[in-house]
Parts: C-alpha cells; sequence; structure tokens
C-alpha cells in the first residue's frame, strides 16, 4: 500500500482548482478566451484589449465566485443573463459554442473518464453514462452543469461584448449601463442567497458544556471507520449483516447531520475539531491557506501524552498536517479499501495510537464515477462491510479491544448525478452513525438531531482528553453506559459476535 507521494499532494491540489465550481469558472472562462482569441494574442495585437476588457467584466467574475447559487437557486442564473440579451442584444454563437462544447469536454471525456480511468480504473466507457451525471449533478464542484453553464455563458458574452465595443471606444453612458447592471447582479444574488438559502444546518452556539471530561478515561482507545459517502437510505439497502449487528449491539444515532459546505475535508475538518467553517477556516477542498485556525482532537490528545492517527486522503493533510498517514488516491477502486485495511493494520502493530480514524474511500470514488442509485455503489458498501469485520476481528485478536469504543459514520452522503456533495441536497444531510463497546449503551436509538461536530468532543470524553478549543458540539452522553452497569457489559462485550 504506497502512501501519497509529494507529488500527489501538489497534483492533488491543482486538481481541486478544475474541480471545485469557484475557482473553475473563472479559470475556465479566461482559458476559452485566450484559445478563441488564440491567433490575435500570438501576434500580440489582441492582449492588451482583452486584458482591459477583462478589467471591465472582474466584478462579475467575483459576484460569481462569492455566490455558488446551490440546489434550486442555479435555475435563476438565467434571468441575468436573459437581461443581459434583452439590454445588449449581443451573441457570439462561435464563441458560446466553443465553450459549452470545451465544458462538456472537460466534464464527461477528461474527468468523467480519463481521469477516473487513469486513477481509480474505471472504464473507459463511463463517458456514456457520465454525462447524464453531468446534467443531475447539483453540488459545489465545476460538474454542476446547470450551475456552470449559465454563469460562463454570461461571462464570456459580456467579455466578448466589452472587448469588441473597445474597438468603438467607450461613451460613459455604457459605463454607467454596465455599472448599473452589476449593481443588479449583485442585489439580485444577495437577496435570493438571503432569503431562499435557507436549508444549511444550525450552528450551535456555545462551546462544549454538557459534561465535563472524567478524571479518569473510561477507554483505553477509540477506534473511528469513516466509510466516505456512504447514504443513508443506500446503506440501509445494503447487505452488510456485521455493520447492522454491531448497529444494533450499540447506540444508534438516527439523525446525525453533516455539516455545511458538506466537502470531504470541510466535513473531516469539523468532525475532528468539533467545529465549523466559519471557525475553523476550511471552506472547501480546496485549501488556500494550509492547517487549521483552531485545534484539532489530536492537539487535544497530545496534550494528555496520547496519540491520535488519521489513515486517509492527501486532501486532509491540507487540514490536520502531520496527524495524517496518507493513502495514494490513485489506484484501482476495486482494491482500494482493501489496502486502506492492510495499512491500517500494520499503522496499528506499528505505533498503536490511542485513537485511530480510518477513512475507507471506494463507496465514494464509486458514488462519484459510476452514481450513486446504481449496484455498484451497494456493492462497495457490502465490500465496506466485510473489510471492517476482518479488520476488527484483527483488532480483536490483538487484543486492541478489551477496553475501546468503535464508532462507524459516514462524513456526508451523496446525492444523484455525479456522486455530488456540498450543498445538502436529497442524500447528502443525515449519515449513518452508531457506536459500540463495553461503555457504550447496548441496543439504543436515539432520534434526536445530532450533527456531526458531536464527534470531536465525544472522543475526547471517552479518552480523558480536554476538549478541543473551539469545540462546539456536545458530548454524545446519551450512549454512554451509565456507571454500575460498566463490569457485567465488559465481560458480555464481544465485538465480532452475533
Ligand atoms: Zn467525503
Amino acid at each position: 500500500m504506497k502512501k501519497a507521494s509529494k507529488f500527489e499532494k501538489i497534483a492533488a491540489r491543482c486538481w481541486n482548482l478544475l474541480n471545485e465550481g469557484k475557482p473553475f469558472t473563472p479559470i475556465f472562462v479566461i482559458g476559452t478566451m485566450l484559445l478563441y482569441h488564440f491567433n490575435g494574442i500570438v501576434e500580440f495585437t489582441e492582449l492588451k484589449q482583452l486584458a482591459l476588457s477583462f478589467i471591465l467584466v472582474l466584478p462579475l467574475f467575483v459576484i460569481y465566485y462569492v455566490y455558488d447559487y446551490p440546489l434550486f437557486l442555479r435555475n435563476y442564473l438565467w434571468i441575468p443573463y436573459i437581461v443581459f440579451l434583452i439590454i445588449w442584444k449581443f451573441v457570439n454563437v462561435k464563441l458560446l459554442l466553443l465553450a459549452v462544447g470545451l465544458y462538456f469536454f472537460f466534464t464527461v471525456f477528461f474527468w468523467g473518464t480519463l481521469y477516473y480511468h487513469l486513477r481509480i480504473g474505471t472504464t473507459w466507457w463511463n463517458f456514456t453514462r457520465f454525462w447524464k451525471l453531468v446534467l443531475k449533478n447539483s453540488d459545489s464542484t465545476s460538474g454542476n452543469a446547470q450551475e456552470q453553464l449559465p454563469k460562463f455563458l454570461l461571462l464570456l458574452s459580456l467579455w466578448e461584448y466589452n472587448y469588441v465595443q473597445m474597438q468603438h471606444g467607450w461613451t460613459s453612458l455604457a459605463l454607467g449601463q454596465m455599472f448599473g447592471y452589476y449593481i443588479f447582479v449583485l442585489a439580485f444574488s444577495w437577496i435570493l442567497h438571503r432569503y431562499l438559502f435557507d436549508w444549511k444546518p444550525d450552528i450551535i452556539s456555545t462551546y462544549t458544556n454538557n459534561i465535563s471530561v472524567p478524571e479518569r478515561p473510561l477507554n483505553e482507545k477509540v477506534i473511528v471507520i469513516v466509510i466516505d459517502g456512504m447514504r443513508k437510505d443506500r446503506f440501509e439497502q445494503a447487505n452488510a449483516p456485521f455493520l447492522k449487528s454491531l448497529r444494533e449491539r450499540g447506540t444508534e444515532f438516527t439523525q446525525m447531520e453533516t455539516v455545511y459546505p458538506a466537502r470531504t475535508v470541510v466535513c473531516f475538518t469539523s468532525m475532528f475539531t468539533g467545529t465549523y467553517s466559519f471557525e475553523h477556516g476550511i471552506h472547501s477542498n480546496m485549501v488556500w491557506k494550509l492547517g487549521i485556525k483552531v485545534e484539532s482532537i489530536f492537539d487535544s490528545l497530545r496534550k494528555i501524552g496520547k496519540k491520535g492517527r488519521l489513515l486517509g486522503i492527501a486532501h486532509l493533510v491540507d487540514s490536520f498536517g502531520d496527524d495524517v498517514e496518507t493513502v495514494t488516491a490513485v489506484m484501482h477502486n476495486d482494491v482500494a479499501d482493501k489496502n486502506i485495511i492492510e495499512r491500517a493494520k500494520l499503522i496499528m502493530e506499528e505505533q498503536d495510537p490511542d485513537l485511530f480514524i480510518v477513512q475507507l474511500i471506494a463507496t465514494d470514488q464509486t458514488g462519484h464515477s459510476r452514481g450513486v442509485l446504481y449496484d455498484e455503489y451497494i456493492e462497495k458498501i457490502e465490500e465496506a462491510d466485510s473489510l471492517i469485520r476482518e479488520y476488527v476481528e484483527w483488532l480483536e485478536q490483538k487484543g486492541k479491544l478489551q477496553n475501546a469504543t468503535l464508532i462507524i459514520c459516514a462524513d456526508h452522503g451523496q446525492a444523484d448525478g455525479i456522486g455530488g456533495h456540498g450543498h445538502l441536497d436529497e442524500g447528502e444531510r443525515y449519515v449513518p452513525f452508531f457506536m459500540y463497546g463495553p461503555s457504550i449503551e447496548q441496543g439504543k436509538r436515539i432520534d434526536r438531531k445530532h450533527s456531526l461536530v458531536s464527534l470531536a468532543p465525544t472522543i475526547a470524553y471517552l479518552l480523558g482528553a480536554p476538549y478541543p478549543s473551539h469545540s462546539r458540539g456536545p458530548v454524545l452522553i446519551e450512549a454512554i453506559r451509565k456507571k454500575g452497569n460498566d463490569e457485567k457489559a465488559k465481560s458480555d462485550r464481544i465485538f465480532t459476535g452475533t
């Protein structure tokens, strides 16, 4: 099992520029314009005019970077474009066709077929399915055609219009009109996001205070297995006997909510700091400034001389630095999770961490490359089930589970389309979440709503570490066994029995 190389870490960051919708829009528009004006640029005649006209469109780039028009709001993006057509009556068919062609070439062939084939071994025929996924997709990536199309069509039209206008010279009236138009788009975007974007999870307003950390730690170990992107309803449909038996014998949280935006790096950062984007500083998978602004559970453990490790993809280094053991994301998806479990055994043997977090990635990757509403996705969940069984049996044999809590969850679900996640579309918001072990209540089901930000303080509580500095989630105390039943519980608790 290979670690992620330095090259892969850098490549992963570069890929995010094209993968995340926000940086993609300006990069794509600028690239398309340069290509369209290629001859003029080579001869240096058009470059200056292109640059000057670009400055005139800059305000719209900024507005469209800030406002991502999530879910149904993206339908409203056609209104600024229609208003533009009415005011300026300007259509450059050749340019727009070039852009649409490039866009579908990039998403369907480059990303959906070539990239996935080279990285995780997806079939060369993936484009036959992927175009449908791109059209439906609703997340915050560049694969969200219904968001990207109206955005780049308008940006290109307006830029080209300004460019042509330049040759005739600008009047102050025309400039005033343009400025007025930007005010309109800004006000329009602000009002839509302010009044219609109302499905973000509520932020817990206080820091963790529902209980203080016990003097003696409850557990020697906590093991968290995150099945990345495992959608709750698809987990229910899967034949996953081991995980479901753990859930039955432990405590399940049926309404465990992820955070916004539900992107992997954001979710993991919230899960292991106990707080939200605005505080930990990670707002998408594209991390501009490395490192988090608050303490993580790893920092808490260090304070009491304990050690936590996270085995996961290279992107997570952006948040947690050296606390991450990276796995390479460049391997055939059929062996990815198997390799990760092998590596997880090795780390447990060599480093014996007190907290060990393992991220399984194959379910998420299948969702992204093949869609979540197909059988392949369910099969990956079933594979994860048997791999986790194998790992837990191994841990038990090695005596690592004598006094341990096992937590199984997902970081987010995935929506229809390219298994997207971010804006909390159907299937993304609530994740499977259950705990099992001698300190955990048996056969309990908690239907009250909870948030993944409770994970960090709950781990701190179990291991007797201080809560991370900005931890907001309450400790999941409902799952923790009341004193007195402890000894009996320990004796009749076997992880792999049924
Ligand atoms: Zn994820």
